[in-house]
């Protein structure tokens, strides 16, 4: 469904991504992992289309799309969660729903979107008039989740879902990115709680300063000596 070859990215002189290159089937949960700074963010900026990209290639459902702006990927059915959720805080929690649903092809889809969203977050449905600042941590990513649903996207990106929230919270995450899977969405997880990612994930990708420096199926991560002592201080 995705594919990303060779991508460099800079902000400004400085090089963020070498050569990133990496696959996500249809219906795959994949992940990148890696410490702050190594460029997951980056590189889900890139494929997003909120970053240009220097050298390389993205590929979309056979389509390339490496120079399209990012309203027309979240048209051709990807979408970010970014970090810190990036909600309309003055806006109500229906508001910013209404907002991810604005692409032309999403809202004739709207009712029914939206009912699934509610299904999915029954606590939004109680809580539609509320405004998204007021909302705490954990359902403000709850909406930062069904406003990218919204956009009915066939490609889920994740940044760092479970961050500065709670353990119970982030167990809530990482179930909904399961039954979303379930679901059939193709996802793309960037995460530093590497063991839940690789838990949830079918196959991984280890970013270090820019590249990709190890990937396989996430099961051989989570064995393999040399992640669990860097990353997991076992
Ligand atoms: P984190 O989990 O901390 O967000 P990350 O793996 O997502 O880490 P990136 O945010 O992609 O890493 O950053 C990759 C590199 O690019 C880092 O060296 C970072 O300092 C740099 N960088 C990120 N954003 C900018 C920016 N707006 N301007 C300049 N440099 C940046």
């Amino acid at each position: 469904m995705l594919e990303v070859r060779d991508l460099d990215v800079y902000y400004g002189d400085a090089r963020a991504l070498s050569g990133i290159a990496l696959e996500v089937k249809e219906g795959e949960v994949v992940t990148l992992v890696g410490s702050n700074g190594a460029g997951k963010t980056t590189t889900l900026r890139a494929i997003s289309g909120l970053l240009p990209v220097a050298r390389g290639e993205i590929i979309f459902e056979g389509e390339p799309i490496t120079g399209q702006p990012g309203h027309t990927r979240a048209e051709l059915g990807m979408n970010l969660v970014p970090e810190g959720r990036e909600l309309w805080p003055s806006l109500t929690v229906l508001e910013n729903l209404e907002l991810g649903g604005y692409a032309k092809s999403a809202r004739k889809h709207r009712d029914e979107t939206l009912a699934y969203v509610f299904d999915l977050f029954p606590r939004l449905a109680e809580r539609t008039k509320q405004l998204a600042g007021t909302m705490s941590g954990g359902e403000q990513q709850m909406v930062a989740i069904a406003r990218a649903l919204m956009s009915r996207p066939r490609l889920l990106m994740f940044d760092e879902p479970s961050l500065g929230l709670a353990p119970v919270v982030v167990t809530q995450v990482f179930e909904v990115i399961r039954r979303l899977s379930g679901e059939g969405l193709t996802i793309l997880l960037v995460e530093q709680n590497l063991k839940k990612a690789l838990e949830v994930a079918d196959r991984g990708y280890v970013v270090e300063t820019g590249s990709i420096t190890l990937q396989g199926p996430a099961k051989e991560l989570l064995a393999n000596e040399g992640i669990r002592a860097a990353y997991l201080g076992i």
